[in-house]
């Protein structure tokens, strides 16, 4: 689950990166309105966090630029500002959500994880193939009922093959789900983490397999007898 953060502020865009990131998702940080714009024509984003003081414009900016582009990606507009207008103006111009500094790191995750339920987000509860069952909001996944514990990089990994089950996933589709801009990444970290997660279904009893289409990219199906 990759998420965009746009905010100025660099202590709090430490802490609010530090705190997702260890919820579990991977996190673009950009402190400018003009980069926050860049990445979200280049990147596909499940939730952003859009800061509205910004140095170069106002974050309502971005925000009615990405609707004029008919883009629905979540958005949850934070602030310092607790005037009923900007409120009003943020949810006017497609704001998803609203927080208001300062607030719970908890609080934040929380909200964010509504925005990934949402009908039409990109978060089903659960998904499953075979036997093998993935909870995408506890992330856990069970194998004939039973627990497999997997790494956050697994897990990442397993549930865009999940989501695109019996589809054709590129290798760098699952690396920009799993590393945000920036993170050190081996040339070979994909297929290790493909071996390792294959292994690890394959142990647990599952009677899915993940076929390396080489040079393509992966494929999730159903075990055949
Ligand atoms: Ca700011």
């Amino acid at each position: 689950m990759r998420l965009l953060l746009i905010e100025d502020n660099d202590r709090l865009a430490g802490f609010i990166a530090a705190g997702l990131g260890k919820a579990g998702f991977a996190v673009d940080q950009v402190a400018t309105a003009a980069d926050g714009e860049a990445a979200l024509r280049s990147m596909r984003y499940e939730v952003v966090i859009l800061d509205l003081g910004l140095p170069d414009a106002d974050g309502l900016t971005v925000l009615a630029a990405l609707r004029g582009r008919g883009d629905s990606t979540s958005v949850i507009v934070l602030t310092a500002r607790d005037g009923v207008g900007d409120r009003v103006a943020g949810l006017n111009q497609g704001a998803d959500d609203y927080l208001l500094k300062p607030f719970a790191m908890e609080e934040l995750i929380a909200r964010v994880r509504v925005q990934l339920r949402r009908p039409g987000g990109n978060l089903g509860l659960c998904l499953t193939q075979g036997n093998l069952l993935f909870d995408t909001v506890a992330r856990q996944t069970r194998v004939a009922g039973q627990p497999l514990v997997l790494t956050r990089r697994e897990l990442d990994a397993l549930e865009v093959l999940m989501r695109r089950a019996g589809r054709v996933v590129s290798k760098v589709a699952i690396e920009e789900a799993i590393y945000a801009f920036g993170e050190e990444l081996e040339s070979n970290a994909i297929e290790v983490l493909i071996h390792r997660l294959r292994k690890r279904l394959q142990s647990a009893g599952a009677d899915v397999v993940i076929q390396t289409l080489r040079g393509v990219g992966y494929l999730l199906a159903d075990k055949t007898p």
